[in-house]
C-alpha cells in the first residue's frame, strides 16, 4: 500500500485536519510482473528458433553448403524453425485480437446450434489425426444450442482436439461431446493421451506454459494453445476446466452459459 498524507488548514493556516489517501497497488505490481514474465516469456520463445537458424546457417557458410545430403537436412530444419516462428507470432497475435474484442465487448453471441460448429472443428483435425490412426467420435443432440461465437468457439475446439491427437499414442480415440447441464451447456474434448499431473494443472493455461518443455517443442506446440482456448471460453461469459489422470487421458470441457 502507497500511502499520501497532506495537511488541511483553514484560511489562518492552522491544522484543522489530514488528508490521507491511501492507493492498494497490489493489483498493478501483479499486472506489472505479468507484463514482464510475457514480455520475457516471448523473446525466450522466438529466439530459440532463431539461434537454430542461425547455426544452420553458419554450418552452412563454413562448408556444408558444398555437401548437397547435409546441405538439404540442414534447410529443411530451418525452414520448420522458421515455421514455427510464425505459428508463434499468428498464435500471439490471435491471443490479443481475442483479449482486445473481450475487453471492448466486441464479441457477438448468437444462438446456434453447436452441431455444426464441432463438426467442423472435427475436419480441421482430420488429416492430423488420420496420420496416427487416430478417430475422432461426435455425440451432440441436433437441436442442441448456445451463445455462441461460432468461427471462435470453432477455434477454441480445434486447438483441445489438436492438443488431444499431439499428446495421445497412434491407434487411440478422441471423443467430443455436447450436452446441456444446469444453465450451461458442457462441450467436452476427451483423450487416452499420456494425461497431465496434477501439479500442472493450475499453470495449464497460461501463456507459454508447457508440462515438458523439450517434449512439447519437438510435438510443434507453441504453448498458446490453451491460453486462446480460456480467452474464448471467457469470451462467452464462460470457463474451461481439465480432469486428467496420468498415463490414462484427459478431459477438457468448455462450459458456456445459457444465460449472459
Ligand atoms: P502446446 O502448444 O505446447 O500444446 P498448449 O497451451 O496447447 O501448448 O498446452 C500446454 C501444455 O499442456 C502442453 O505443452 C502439454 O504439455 C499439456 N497438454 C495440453 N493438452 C494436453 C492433453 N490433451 N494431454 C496431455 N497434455 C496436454
Amino acid at each position: 500500500i502507497q500511502l499520501h498524507g497532506s495537511k488541511l488548514l483553514d484560511a489562518q493556516g492552522k491544522v484543522i485536519g489530514v488528508l490521507l489517501v491511501m492507493n492498494d497497488v497490489t493489483k498493478m505490481r501483479r499486472l506489472e510482473r505479468i507484463r514482464r514474465d510475457f514480455v520475457a516469456n516471448v523473446s525466450h520463445e522466438l529466439r530459440t528458433p532463431i539461434t537454430s537458424i542461425k547455426g544452420f546457417v553458419e554450418t552452412l557458410q563454413s562448408g556444408a553448403i558444398y555437401e548437397p545430403d547435409n546441405a538439404v537436412h540442414f534447410l529443411n530444419i530451418m525452414a520448420r524453425q522458421a515455421d514455427r516462428l510464425n505459428q508463434i507470432i499468428e498464435d500471439l497475435l490471435t491471443l490479443s485480437r481475442i483479449e482486445q474484442e473481450e475487453e471492448e465487448g466486441k464479441v457477438t453471441l448468437t444462438w446456434k446450434p453447436l452441431k455444426t460448429v464441432l463438426q467442423a472443428a472435427i475436419q480441421v483435425c482430420e488429416v492430423r489425426a488420420a496420420e496416427k490412426q487416430i478417430t475422432i467420435s461426435l455425440s451432440c443432440p441436433d437441436n442442441l444450442q448456445a451463445r455462441i461465437n461460432p468461427p471462435l468457439l470453432e477455434e477454441a475446439v480445434v486447438n483441445l482436439i489438436d492438443n488431444a491427437i499431439k499428446y495421445s499414442p497412434p491407434e487411440t480415440a478422441v471423443a467430443v461431446t455436447a450436452e446441456p447441464a444446469t444453465e450451461k451447456v458442457l462441450i467436452r474434448v476427451r483423450d487416452q493421451g499420456r494425461g497431465i499431473a496434477l501439479e500442472h494443472l493450475p499453470r495449464l493455461f497460461e501463456r507459454f506454459y508447457r508440462v515438458d518443455t523439450s517434449r512439447s517443442r519437438k510435438v510443434g506446440g507453441t504453448g498458446l494453445g490453451l491460453a486462446i482456448v480460456k480467452h474464448i471460453a471467457q469470451a462467452h461469459d464462460g470457463w474451461v476446466t481439465v480432469d486428467s489422470t496420468l498415463g490414462q487421458g484427459s478431459v477438457f470441457t468448455l462450459h458456456l452459459p445459457l444465460s449472459a
